[in-house]
């Protein structure tokens, strides 16, 4: 049942489409999103889901609502995409609580099973039956989807920072990462290619640098067979470049994560989504992105007439040509750090198609901070080292990601906590940064 009201504390009432800022998606928009991808984009393959099916009233969750919620979404991709197969990856907020997916190392009452159990049951025509005790045990699964190529769908939900389960043990929680290096090693045995759909990338705030620094890693070593990455989390459409050494951004760029964008407005940008074109399906096919396309909706013209059919544009038609990419490949998403750089123009082109919107300004600072971003696949300010020169020359310090968390997560991976009190004091050294602020 859908319960709506109007709080009388309401200054400014959302848009019928939704609005551009703390608020997220209305179901209507959803739909109306899925009827335009049905209506004009009938040659699509399949469909990725990166994660997070549920709003942003966390406070509001239950393991009900969750379990409804996958049945309604594998719904209504059934419903607009008949025989168009959907691949999901778990996102962060389809934990109860938020961020908590508890691993077997945990009383049993904090398993997954309900939800990874429910999954397995709403996606049973697209999740191989030889992968279901996967999915319940970890929410990991393996598809083939042709000869050749194969997704690995990784929960990272093992390896996120406020899934506090990790604060006992992070140490490869349900064997996730190892599960996923013997995906990449038996795809590459086979001389198969690998894409991975998964959730949070790896140098965010909510990514635990032990997890991060071992898919990284794993990106590096099998990087003739993992010829793509698809995230999301960030509800920005964004991308981070792997580097052969992890600690050295002028070493050679082997691997690009893109995180998709969101159809959530939450909180900064208008919905939109992305297709990928992919070499295939043929005898040797590569199955690297050529390039891709992304749709938005722009909400103060939708809104401005909300009896009026929507109108999804597009807001670039070949990534390729938008940014003058020579190709679809890991030095050219990096050689764009390089120009960026010296060509605001073409960074603020970025920074709109990152927010979908043409009104967000980023002066000097912001800009070395975003394309320092850019560089951190996982936390490694080293990966910043120049960028942070060219801030000090103006005066200037980057936000650098080690600054809380990361840092600190370093000097815990592969902790195990044995006691409660043990595991207080661990938070309190490592993610609170004043006691005096938030004594447990
Ligand atoms: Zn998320």
């Amino acid at each position: 049942m859908l319960e709506a009201f109007v709080s009388k504390d309401v200054s400014i009432p959302a848009g019928k489409w939704g609005t551009v800022g703390d608020c997220d998606a209305p179901y209507w928009l959803l739909e109306d999103m899925m009827k335009n991808i049905a209506a004009n984009h009938k040659d699509i393959d399949y469909i990725l889901i990166s994660g997070d099916l549920e709003s942003h009233a966390d406070w509001d969750y239950s393991k009900e609502g969750h379990m409804a919620k996958v049945q309604n979404i594998t719904d209504v991709m059934k419903k607009f995409l008949p025989g168009k197969p959907a691949y999901f990856a778990i996102g962060n907020h389809e934990g109860v609580p938020i961020d908590n997916f508890g691993p077997h190392f945990t009383p049993a009452k904090f398993h997954m099973d309900w939800l990874y159990g429910k999954m397995v049951d709403e996606w049973q025509d697209w999740v191989p039956a030889d992968q279901k005790t996967q999915v319940i045990y970890n929410g990991c699964y393996m598809k083939q989807l042709f000869p050749g190529l194969r997704l690995v769908s990784l929960n990272n939900a093992m390896g996120d920072s406020n899934n506090f389960y990790l604060f006992i043990n992070q140490t490869d929680p349900d064997g996730t990462m190892t599960w996923f290096l013997e995906q990449l090693e038996d795809a590459e045995r086979n001389g198969d290619k690998v894409h991975v759909v998964a959730h949070i990338p790896g140098g965010g705030g909510e990514a635990l640098e032990g997890w991060a620094i071992n898919y990284y890693n794993a990106v590096n070593r099998f990087e003739d067979t993992i010829v793509a990455q698809f995230f999301g989390h960030t509800h920005s459409e964004e991308y981070n470049v792997v580097y052969e050494d992890p600690e050295n951004a002028q070493s050679r760029p082997t691997g690009i994560v893109y995180s998709a964008p969101s159809l959530t407005t939450y909180s900064e940008f208008n919905p939109a989504y992305r297709i990928y074109t992919i070499d295939g399906n043929y005898p040797g096919s590569s199955f690297r992105v050529i390039d891709f396309e992304e749709y938005f909706l722009n909400l103060t013209v939708a809104n401005a007439n909300p009896d009026s059919p929507t109108k999804w544009e597009t807001l670039y038609s070949s990534a390729k040509t938008e940014y003058g990419l020579t190709e679809i490949s890991a030095s050219e998403w990096n050689n764009l750090i390089g120009r960026m750089l010296n060509d605001d123009t073409l960074f603020n082109k970025y920074r709109k198609n990152k927010y979908r919107r043409s009104d967000m300004s980023c002066g000097q600072q912001c800009k070395l901070d975003e394309l320092c971003s850019i560089r951190q696949a996982h936390h490694s300010d080293a990966l910043c080292s120049d960028l942070q020169k060219i801030a000090n020359e103006k005066g200037y310090k980057l936000k650098m990601k080690n600054d809380l968390l990361s840092n600190k997560m370093k000097s815990v991976t592969n902790v195990v906590v044995k006691s409660k009190a043990e595991a207080y004091d661990l938070i309190q050294k490592t993610v609170l940064p004043s006691q005096d602020k938030c004594k447990i």
